[in-house]
């Protein structure tokens, strides 16, 4: 996971997302910037869970959308992360379900996500962090808890 900055996906191997859904809204054609792990592995996903998956964030080219500096969204730290919701009636549980089998290295949950004025069961970022720094994370009321501490 260390060529990070290089664009090496193909993207007429990706089944169901373009890459201007990865795109930072700021700049258009960002998009090409993400990490092919981390587009691979939600590509796999969308397959298996067999619904759409909605991009709500993924580049932030100069973390100008609220992450913080060590965050994996950042084209700094490699694009490495996205945050979404799949749009179906299944329980949140078996969404964690899919989310936990796609091979992320770092899974946050939160509950607290609206679209179309409407509160998404849950949501989640998804990123390709090394399993040395393998981390759960859920938002609650504002607040991170984390699940592994060491
Ligand atoms: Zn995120």
């Amino acid at each position: 996971m260390g060529e990070v900055m290089v664009n090496s996906i193909e993207w007429d191997k990706v089944h169901h997302f373009e890459q201007k859904e990865f795109d930072d809204p700021n700049y258009p054609g960002s998009g090409k910037l993400m990490n092919y792990k981390v587009v691979y592995l939600i590509d796999h996903l969308r397959e298996v869970a067999d619904c759409p998956i909605i991009i709500t964030a993924a580049v932030d080219v100069y973390g100008e959308h609220g992450h913080s500096g060590n965050s994996y969204h950042l084209a700094k730290n490699g694009c490495q992360a996205v945050d979404f919701y799949i749009k179906t009636d299944k329980f949140p549980r078996e969404q964690y379900y899919y989310v936990e089998k796609a091979g992320f290295g770092g899974i946050g949950i939160y509950y607290d996500w609206h679209a179309y004025g409407k509160l998404i069961p849950i949501g989640f970022h998804g990123d390709t962090r090394g399993i040395n720094k393998l981390q759960r994370w859920v938002r609650r009321e504002g607040k991170y808890y984390y699940l592994l501490g060491r």
